[in-house]
């Protein structure tokens, strides 16, 4: 049934159920553990000779249902949902790695990514070479017999560059590794990054997933077989998401075509409006004609996505005096909100990285990150008037 759905369909309908009191909108098990009928079907559950709840840590209805749902849309067999989009990477690599392998990863990654990858899973003897995200050939060079893992993200943060997932996959493989991509910024309404022929799709659920900035998940997805020790490290381990969460989630997931549409909708609009304004230097945004990887974002996704960043003329003190001249669109770094956001990456999210490190990565001083919500566009053309001035 639910192969024959469309995805349009499938977030709506998909891994929804009911118990005996025929609710339409789905239930949250709010509840740490499960009761059995007697002794030995307490046994029969542990042993799992029969299936069935035990402990949330484990497996929760409400989690399930978020799981089926969202493993519909990415149309893979299998979901694990985690704690936060960091747990759902932290996960990935303990499940697959183990001391001693190494990884090659985007250097446009989430900062945090950048974090865990380097500070952290460097301590526990995991190495990871960070490469240009577009250049298939540094890839190609960075492998190491101990390789186990390609991470990427597409398209990047904050400029919104755009790599070939085929091509990725097909290097990772000839080298007997994995692709897993970060699908974040597109999720499965504009990408789908299994069809495209990556292993891994991990999601930070608290982006668009949620849609409406309440709720921190994530979520793991690929096969079966490949996933199993990924499960097996949550459940032991117990980065889980709550079943509040996923009951948010799944609540998000029912509009998310509808919301990525209208998102990337404004998203254009506002990319083209702002290439014409005077204030305005140069524009990041795969959906416009002038992004370097224009042709290649238009086959791998639906649209353009919802980030748009650009360079204002004037450097960092013309990116704060934008900021502090909007009167509605939310100053924070979050993304993935019916509410627009708009953040200042270099002094915010790439603080920590060094002015040569953020200059090499194309990320200047005057640039400025809009995640494009929900609003009309013209309050938002509106709330950034300051740039139509020369
Ligand atoms: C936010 C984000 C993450 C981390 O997710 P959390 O839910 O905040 O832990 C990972 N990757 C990308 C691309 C993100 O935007």
């Amino acid at each position: 049934m639910t192969d024959q759905w469309h995805p349009e369909t499938a977030g709506i309908r998909a891994g929804s159920g009911h118990t005996e009191f025929g609710e339409n909108s789905e239930a949250i098990f709010l509840t740490s553990s499960f009761v059995f009928e007697n002794a030995a079907q307490a046994a029969a559950r542990f042993s799992g000779k029969e299936p069935g709840n035990i402990y949330s840590r484990f497996t929760n209805p409400t989690v399930t249902a978020f799981q089926e749902k969202l493993a519909a849309l990415e149309g893979t067999e299998f979901c694990v949902a985690t704690s936060s989009g960091m747990a759902a990477i932290l996960a990935t690599v303990m499940g697959l790695c183990s001391a001693g392998d190494h990884i090659v990863a985007s250097r446009s990654i989430f900062g945090t990514s950048v974090q865990l990858f380097s500070s952290i899973l460097a301590r526990w003897g995991l190495q990871t070479t960070f490469v240009s995200l577009t250049d298939p050939e540094a890839w190609r060079a960075a492998v190491q017999p101990n390789t186990k893992l390609f991470f990427v993200e597409t398209p990047s943060n904050p400029l919104t560059e755009v790599c070939d997932i085929q091509v990725l996959a097909d290097i990772a493989h000839k080298h007997g590794a994995l692709l897993a991509v970060d699908n974040c910024f597109c999720t499965p309404a504009l990408q789908k990054p299994l069809t495209l022929g990556a292993d891994i799709i991990i999601h930070s659920a608290t982006k668009y997933i949620d849609g409406q900035g309440r709720c921190l998940g994530g979520a793991v997805l690929g096969s079966k077989a490949l996933l199993e020790p990924v499960y097996g490290f949550l459940r032991t381990a117990g980065p889980t998401l709550s079943a509040f969460n996923a009951w948010v989630f799944l609540k998000g997931l029912e509009t998310l075509f509808v919301r990525m549409e209208a998102h990337t909708r404004n998203a254009l609009e506002l990319a083209q409006w702002l290439e014409n304004q005077p204030g305005v230097a140069r524009v990041y945004y795969p959906g416009l004609a002038s992004h370097p990887q224009h042709a290649l974002a238009m086959k791998q996704q639906k649209s353009g996505g919802a980030i748009v960043s650009f360079d204002v003329k004037g450097g960092q003190e013309a990116a704060w005096r934008l900021i502090d001249a909007t009167r509605m669109i939310s100053i924070t770094a979050n993304l993935g909100d019916a509410k627009s956001t708009i953040t200042h990456p270099a002094t915010t999210t790439h603080s920590r990285v060094t002015p040569e490190a953020r200059a090499a990565a194309g990320i200047s001083d005057g640039l400025i990150r809009i995640a494009v919500g929900l609003e009309h566009i013209e309050d938002l053309k509106r709330d950034l008037a300051m740039l139509a001035r020369p």
